[in-house]
């Protein structure tokens, strides 16, 4: 039987009042966009322009690498004023294309390359890929690779997750209550892929009027279900929402599709919408930009490959000089350097905060308290992890479970002796990941 929770788990301080009730607002970007060719997992995008190329929008300029890869489209008309290598927001320099924005928006015309109930199964997943549509909720995952399991007919649900648990993320939510139709045409076509699966729009139950909204446009569809989940972060992370709303256990040896599910984020499911019934590659996102620092915080409707600069401006710029400013939420994004990097496919939040609370805090010794081992969704031990990862013994680390860690902050935001322990054990985990990856 279906468990709308998951054991462990924090309650922060969501700051979500600061951007929900103000609508999607449509920007337009600066002078110069920025499109990394790595902005998914697996092979960087292959550019197929060149320099002082023109370029309308939604037209390509990158192919795929590979199977795991995806396209690259651009966001406005204009030229190709350099290919070379950009700095991104993790601090990496990536092969870029840089496009001067000529301000027209041009097009190149989108048209459905059908009508939609004429799509075969394979139809819908050639333009889902063709559109370059990958995990928008931060993964990059391609999404054509995630919808193509080996067994189709073994998966028994599409799971939308609209859990939205990163504190002070309102994108989703805003998406939801503004364009519905949008996230049930998606999933709709996505369970299409699938004909034994049911879907489930997976919502925290913190957006009662979400719920609302999508228990009454789906009263009628007998494969869609809401699902209402207890408020709690991680909700929203893979692992913890399939069993939440499933009851099955994943871990990390296994893809979602092991115990019969899929799972998309809802800018992803919207995407794979826009695609199949207007033609429309990936070309925007909507991305929250708020924190105290912010003058007006809000979402925007924003074309991919706007610098985070544009972003911070469209939101009245800052009332004070912030003291830290994260790209993603507070608890899994990471803290930004500088704003002169573009946004991407998977860009969700720019976050600025008056106030650097994590780095005035002196880390102290462990007191044997327990609570990162309460709080722990992973079941894992994190006080013992990251002492393992910080005298590097991989082998006691492997042991005890590391790879189990997704990652979500909740041991370092419950410690109080601050320990960075979601820090330490990621360092370790990276270096694991690459191992196996080159394996
Ligand atoms: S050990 Fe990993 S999964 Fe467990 S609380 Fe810490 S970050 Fe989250
Ligand atoms: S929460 Fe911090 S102090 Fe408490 S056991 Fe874990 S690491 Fe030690």
């Amino acid at each position: 039987m279906a468990k709308f929770t998951f054991v462990g788990g924090i309650h922060p301080y969501d700051g979500k009042e600061l951007s929900k009730d103000k609508p999607i607002k449509d920007i337009l970007p600066g002078h110069e966009l920025v499109y990394p060719l790595s902005q998914h997992i697996g092979a960087p995008a292959k550019a197929i322009v060149e320099k002082g190329e023109r370029v309308l929008m939604g037209q390509k300029i990158a192919e795929s690498g590979g199977f795991v890869s995806s396209p690259v489209y651009a966001s406005v008309s204009g030229t190709v004023k350099a290919i070379e290598p950009r700095r991104v927001v993790t601090g990496d320099m990536v092969m870029s294309i840089v496009v001067e924005n000529d301000e027209l928006y041009e097009d190149v015309g989108f048209f459905p390359m059908a009508p939609e109930n004429k799509l075969s199964k394979e139809d819908i997943l050639e333009i889902i890929r063709e559109a370059g549509i990958v995990g928008m909720g931060g993964a990059g995952f391609p999404t054509h690779v995630k919808l193509s399991p080996k067994e189709p007919e073994n998966i028994d649900y599409v799971i939308a997750n609209c859990a939205e648990c990163e504190p002070y993320l309102t994108s989703d939510y805003r998406r939801m209550l503004e364009e519905p139709e949008k996230l049930i045409g998606g999933l709709k076509l996505i369970l299409r892929l699938f004909d034994n699966a049911q879907g489930i729009l997976a919502v925290e139950d913190n957006k009662p009027d979400c719920i609302a909204l999508l228990k009454k446009l789906t009263k009628n569809e007998n494969r869609i279900s809401v699902k209402a989940l207890k408020t709690k972060y991680p909700q929203g992370a893979e692992r913890q929402l399939i069993y939440a709303t499933t009851g099955r256990k994943i871990n990390s040896n296994m893809l979602p599709a092991d115990v019969g599910c899929v799972v998309n984020n809802v800018d992803t499911v919207v995407a794979v919408y826009r695609a199949v019934t207007e033609g429309r590659p990936l070309m925007e996102r909507i991305i929250t930009v708020t924190g105290d620092a912010v003058k007006e915080p809000r979402n925007f409707r924003v074309k991919i490959g706007t610098s985070y600069q544009d972003l911070a401006e469209a939101a009245g710029g800052f009332q004070t000089e912030p003291q830290k400013v994260i790209c993603g939420g507070p608890m899994m994004g990471f803290a930004m350097f500088g704003l002169d990097v573009p946004t991407t496919k998977t860009s969700t939040a720019l976050l600025a905060f008056t106030r650097d609370e994590v780095s005035a805090m002196e880390p102290g010794p462990c007191i044997n308290c327990g609570r990162c081992l309460e709080v722990c969704p992973g079941r894992v031990m994190p006080s013992k992890l990251a002492d393992y990862a910080e005298r590097f013994d991989e082998e006691a680390f492997l042991s005890n479970n590391g790879m189990e860690c997704c990652e979500c902050g909740c041991c370092s935001y419950v410690c109080p002796a601050k320990r960075p322990l979601t820090q330490q054990i990621k360092s370790m985990r990276k270096i694991q990941l690459a191992k196996k990856k080159k394996k």
